[in-house]
């Protein structure tokens, strides 16, 4: 199939719509991006790789680290995970504290804040040096070793995390956090500060539609079981509270941010990245879910 012919021709098609999506402002940090950027990449298990836009520029990854941190957990500790987070879609934003109270101070899932959050507790109890662990493991999946943090991006995080710090206090009173604040949220922040571009990315994520294993290092990060279980994880849980929409309309497991990412897996064939920075109401990139969805349909590409 001519992918970049089709991500040309859907690039077109969506350029026709008025993009109505906001750049975040979560942080000034963020607002800095050019709303019009665009690109995409698709890479195949065997190597193939297409691109179109600006599919080379990096751009803040935000919520899509949420998913290294959740595999470098899982893939690390030999306790049971599961009493500390769930594994159902919250149904709520993002960064929501109502839940918590009812759940105990568990949450729903890894891929909220508040989970990622519990993750990063569990990778400061089990590593030696979470944050530089953590950015090893990056490089490694994508092969890229000038992969980094946005140290002013962790900074502005930091102090505007008003909701965040929030979170982890609560989740604290509940028993459910173990180590300092300070330090759980310095990896959270530097997490949410990775600055990968969808060429990266999609590079990136091609163990998860490879049973676990990198394709071209032959290295295995999860068991299959496991990797069904991250992605599936992405399926129900990945888009805050709008995965149902994006398995409605795209049909692939996948994670986005608030920078504009998304990234999407087909298990056995191929990952797909795009990044568009303008985000529809519930945080998601407003062009990004469209493109995808014009992109599963034309090629009948999605997993349903
Ligand atoms: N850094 C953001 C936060 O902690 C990440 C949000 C996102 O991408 O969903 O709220």
């Amino acid at each position: 199939m001519d992918y970049e012919k089709i991500f040309k021709e859907i690039y077109v098609d969506l350029a026709k719509i008025e993009d109505t999506g906001q750049v975040s402002n979560y942080i000034p940090e963020l607002s800095k991006v050019d709303p019009n950027s665009f690109g995409v990449q698709l890479t195949t298990i065997h190597g193939e790789k297409y691109a179109y836009g600006d599919s080379n520029v990096r751009f803040s990854i935000q919520s899509i680290a949420k998913v290294f941190s959740y595999v470098l957990a899982y893939s690390r500790i030999k306790s049971d995970l599961w009493h500390r987070v769930g594994v159902e879609p919250s149904g709520t934003a993002f960064n929501s504290l109502v839940q918590l109270e009812n759940d105990l101070g568990i949450p729903r899932n890894p891929f909220i804040n508040a989970g990622a959050i519990v993750i990063c507790d569990i990778l400061v109890s089990e590593l030696d040096s979470p944050k530089e662990d953590m950015l090893t493991f990056v490089r490694e999946l994508s092969g890229v070793d000038s992969i980094n943090f946005n140290k002013r991006v962790a900074e502005s995080e930091r102090m505007n995390g008003f909701r965040n710090f929030a979170l982890v206090n609560f989740m604290k009173s509940f028993g459910n956090i173990l180590n300092d604040i300070d330090e759980v949220m310095d990896l959270y922040f530097h997490i949410c500060s990775i600055e990968m571009s969808c060429e990266e990315l999609s590079k990136s994520f091609l163990f998860l539609a490879n049973n676990g294993v990198v394709p071209y290092s032959n290295n295995r990060i999860l068991s299959p079981s496991r990797t069904k279980r991250a992605n599936a994880l992405m399926q129900t849980c990945g888009f805050y509270d709008e995965a149902g929409q994006f398995t409605f309309k795209v049909g692939l497991p996948g994670k986005s941010g608030i920078g504009g990412g998304i990234v999407a897996v087909h298990p056995e064939k191929y990952c797909i990245t795009v990044w568009s920075p303008r985000l529809n109401p519930k945080g998601n990139s407003y062009k990004g879910m469209l493109f995808l969805e014009e992109f599963t349909t034309h090629t009948k590409l999605s997993i349903f």
